[in-house]
């Protein structure tokens, strides 16, 4: 896969809260040269909005709950048509159900896994400086027990597609990324 980064590259990230996704994906974005784009970021916008969507995106973000999955799909597809999303993106957040991985219309090259460990995860949100409104101990608790209910069959659906990386989050923020550059073969 050398030279894959002149590519269209089309990658998502996965991992529990406190995975480290956000910065392993503007770092990987940077390296392929291709959008970083964060779903929860997305909906963080919409919640400030003062209409209907936004008022019901608020409170179930404030809760760690999911946005319905047909809504969710909408959202994160009419984003994907943009120009700067045509060459590839990394995306960080989607698919976060079955549901939403099967009926997702892109075709992904590869999906990374950042593994940590629910008490790693806990420990690090935690230690953050600043505390998001939506970063309660109990919605941070709501987002850990949806991730193994809800997005562990993404992984299986990955896994047995072939296009699951599996890597280790519990390193510094460069060895990190070393090792998706080496999985990669970028
Ligand atoms: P994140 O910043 O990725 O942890 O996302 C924050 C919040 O946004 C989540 O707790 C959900 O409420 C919502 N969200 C983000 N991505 C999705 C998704 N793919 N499906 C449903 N809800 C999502």
């Amino acid at each position: 896969m050398k030279g894959m980064a002149n590519n269209l590259m089309k990658i998502i990230l996965i991992g529990i809260q406190g995975s480290g996704k956000s910065t392993q994906g503007k770092l990987l974005g940077k390296k392929l040269q291709v959008p970083y784009l964060s779903t929860g970021h997305i909906f963080r916008v919409l919640s400030k909005k003062d209409t209907p969507l936004g008022k019901q995106i608020k409170v179930l973000m404030n809760v760690g709950f999911l946005i319905p999955d047909e809504k969710t799909l909408k959202i994160v597809e009419e984003y994907l048509t943009r120009p700067e999303y045509i060459k590839g993106f990394v995306l960080d957040g989607f698919p976060r159900t079955l549901a939403q991985a099967e009926k997702f219309q892109q075709d992904i090259n590869k999906v990374i896994l950042l593994k940590i460990s629910d008490k790693e995860a806990l420990w690090r949100i935690s230690g953050r400086e600043e505390i998001r409104e939506d970063e309660t101990l109990m919605a941070i608790r709501k987002r850990i027990e949806i991730f193994h209910k809800f997005t562990e069959p993404v992984l299986d659906y990955y896994r047995q597609k072939g296009i699951l990386l599996e890597v280790n989050g519990e390193q510094t923020v460069e060895q990190i990324h070393k090792e998706i550059v080496g999985k990669l073969h970028i």
